[in-house]
């Protein structure tokens, strides 16, 4: 019995970018789809992985650029499916993590499409592998939290700062590079010290990877002065006190701005990847 008949859908996770960290079941999904419905963050070489005669779609959002809402995305999939498609849904990182995946889920349901979840890599995972850093720390960060810090626009952020302010928590904020001069001055009025380290990474698990460490009162600065254009998650926690010989710990990592103990430090790939 096949795992995906037609007219079903798969939420398939892409993973944080680099395609050696999807899983084996992702590739043999998406290779038996017979569309492909999937976001901005999901590379070329992952959707390569489809079938030739297959169908690719881009339903991309990336913040500010919605090139498709989401009641159209769900019901794109559905009229798929409903045609007897073969559909994957694939969703950078994990499809179950700050992924709309209860509207895709939900819409298939209520259709009676049969629909599926296949885990990916979340972007939080990735940028520890990148960092070299585990996000708990026993004794110290007991708990992992992770929150978006995506506004609706025109909306507050509706977050609870006094419970996010945990100093035995690792805090991994997707979604946050707009926001983080609130996420900075709210944390330290909730009472995390403004010496909490910080890491940020951007496109971490590509070609284009670059990680900075800094403390929570000049998270502002950071994220303003030093990140580009790639997706960057933001870290924040005693787990992510910088390692004292990072650079040598991750010879990869070779270009480093500013002195040891500069407030803002830096660390790109030394070559892309073939
Ligand atoms: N479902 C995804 C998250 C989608 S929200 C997952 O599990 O990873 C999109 C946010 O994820 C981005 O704004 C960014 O904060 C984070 N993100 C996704 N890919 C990333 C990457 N390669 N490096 C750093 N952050 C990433």
């Amino acid at each position: 019995m096949t795992d995906f008949p037609k007219g079903s859908v798969w939420l398939v996770g892409a993973g944080p970018g680099d395609a050696e960290l999807l899983t084996r079941k992702a590739e043999r999904l998406i290779g038996e789809a017979t569309v492909v419905f999937y976001d901005a963050l999901v590379g070329p070489e992952i959707i390569a992985m489809a079938a030739r005669s297959a169908r690719l779609v881009h339903v991309g959002k990336r913040s500010g650029r919605h090139s498709k809402d989401q009641g159209t995305i769900d019901q794109m999939i559905v009229e798929a499916a409903l045609a007897g498609e073969k559909v994957v849904r694939l969703k950078g990182g994990d499809p179950a993590i700050f992924g709309r995946a209860t509207e895709e889920l939900d819409s298939c349901r209520a259709t009676g499409v049969p629909v599926r979840i296949c885990p990916g890599v979340t972007a939080a995972s990735a940028a520890a592998a990148s960092l070299g850093t585990s996000l708990t720390l026993r004794g110290l960060a007991r708990k992992l939290t992770f929150v978006t810090a995506h506004a609706r626009a025109g909306e507050d952020l509706q977050i609870d700062w006094q419970r996010l302010a945990d100093p035995e928590a690792t805090l991994a904020v997707y979604m946050g590079k707009a926001a983080a001069p609130e996420v900075s001055a709210r944390l330290i009025d909730a009472g995390l010290p403004a010496e909490t380290p910080v890491a940020l990474v951007e496109s971490a698990s590509l070609p284009t990877e670059r990680h900075f460490h800094t403390r929570l009162d000049l998270l502002p600065l950071a994220a303003r002065t030093a990140l580009g254009d790639g997706p960057a998650l933001l870290l924040i926690g005693t787990a992510l006190a910088r390692p004292d010989r990072a650079s040598e710990a991750s010879p990869r990592f070779v270009e480093r701005f500013g002195a040891f103990g500069s407030p803002v430090s830096c660390w790109r790939r030394e070559q892309p990847r073939q």
